[in-house]
């Protein structure tokens, strides 16, 4: 480790290999600190992503790290509703385990400096056009410089927080998840199975992922925090699983903390911005933010190498990056943030209006007459949603 860095990445998730490997490409020396041993391990995560193609835009990426290709979404909703939505290579599901490791190891490779198992403890002011990120390793502490780092921190980020960035999680706007890996493929393997709008998840859902290459499937369940009464997370997800696939067998569980919030309103300061959920790029209606770290990686990366060129690395500079992650998914995910709360504030019959609705639209088997058929049940759900602030 050196002195000093033009860039320091704190975290290397896919937000920040992403970004640590862009700046590198654009010939800046990078730090990427990760305070695990391991890159990607332990996998606290459901694995679902973006597809093939998508994923390759930050590649190579090896087939190794894909278990199986999505061709669709089926949800089971109230009161025996159903959505069966076909699209032919959706998504993937990733293996984590080699996915996360290949982004640093490709961050590696294109010159950005990686140490594991070394913890981003402290983060100074700007100092003389330079922040000083304290670094703890298995040998000791350090204080490093960097004209800019870049917070990929994840859902804690605590660099975010030292920054005076209210990046930490609120009651409402953040979701516990638990993940529980079970043997053998439980539902469609071709597709991502929810469950939605049953009493106790009425305000979350219920996700049985496939994962064909390894024979395995992710089972869980996240909830909008707090849940104030009833059952914890863990007992719903067992007891569902319990009830679902009564014999099959549990690998291991692991559970975490999911920004359901929509994009934070500003993610920079002075030579700091934070990517992924550190900024809370998660998507806030799916939870997902594998995909949303890696274009934040990018999009920060292109605005940070920027004004490290021409030496402005400003709040009011870096704000660009603000904009290009905006304009990529920031509306888009205004939009499901507000169909997330459409839904949960809706009564149950309103809810099974809407799930009807929605299998009419998009649903596989689902008749688009139905939308002409029940026309006060279609005008319903598109005026009550047009008129939801
Ligand atoms: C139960 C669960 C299920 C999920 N399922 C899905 C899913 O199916 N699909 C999907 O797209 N998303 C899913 N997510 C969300 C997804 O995991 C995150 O959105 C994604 O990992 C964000 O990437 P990131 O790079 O921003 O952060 P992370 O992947 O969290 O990476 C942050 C990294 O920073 C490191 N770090 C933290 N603090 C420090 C420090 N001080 N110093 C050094 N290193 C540090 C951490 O160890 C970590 O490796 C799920 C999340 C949970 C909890």
């Amino acid at each position: 480790m050196r002195k000093e860095y033009d860039a320091i990445v704190v975290g290397a998730g896919p937000g920040g290999s992403v970004a640590a490997r862009e700046l590198a490409r654009q010939g800046f020396s990078v730090l990427l600190l990760e305070k695990r041993e391991r890159v990607g391990y332990p996998v606290r995560c459901g694995e679902a992503s973006t597809t093939f193609a998508d994923l390759q835009n930050f590649g190579p990426i090896p087939d190794e790290c894909i278990e199986s290709n999505i061709n669709g979404l089926f949800v089971y909703g109230p009161q025996g509703t159903e959505i069966d939505y076909y699209k032919k290579d959706v998504g993937v599901m990733l293996n984590r385990e080699k996915f996360d490791p290949c982004l640093a190891e490709l961050a590696k490779k294109d010159g950005a400096e990686l140490l594991t198992f070394a913890r981003a403890s402290a983060l100074s002011d700007v100092e003389n056009g330079f922040r000083t990120v304290t670094v703890v390793t298995a040998s000791g502490t350090e204080n490093v410089k960097a004209r800019v780092v870049i917070a990929a921190d994840g859902v804690e980020s605590l660099i975010g927080r030292m920054a005076k960035i209210p990046s930490g999680q609120k009651p409402g706007f953040s979701c516990c998840g638990v993940d529980i890996k079970v043997e053998g493929i439980l539902t469609n393997p071709e597709y991502l199975t929810f469950w939605q709008g049953h009493d106790w998840i009425n305000d979350g859902y219920i996700w049985s992922f496939p994962k064909v290459r390894s024979n395995t499937t992710n089972f869980g369940a996240g909830f909008l925090i707090p849940k104030t009464e009833g059952p914890s997370i863990l007992e719903v997800t067992m007891d569902w699983l319990n009830r679902l696939f009564p014999n099959a067998k549990i690998l291991g569980t692991v559970g975490g903390v999911i920004p359901v919030s929509g994009n934070l309103e500003h993610y920079v300061a002075d030579s700091l911005a934070l990517v992924g959920d550190a900024a809370h790029h998660t998507n806030p209606l799916t939870g997902g933010g594998i995909s949303a770290a890696m274009r934040a990686g990018r999009h920060a990366a292109k605005i940070i190498g920027e004004g490290l060129r021409t030496n402005n690395l400003s709040k009011e500079f870096l704000l660009q990056y603000e904009t290009l992650v905006e304009e990529d998914f920031g509306k888009s995910h205004r939009k499901q943030l507000k169909f997330r709360r459409f839904l949960l504030e809706q009564n149950k019959e309103d809810q099974v209006n809407t799930y009807h609705f929605l299998n009419a639209a998009l649903g596989k088997n689902g008749k688009k007459l139905d939308l002409l058929i029940h026309p006060m049940r279609s005008l319903k759900v598109i005026r009550d949603y047009i008129k939801f602030k």
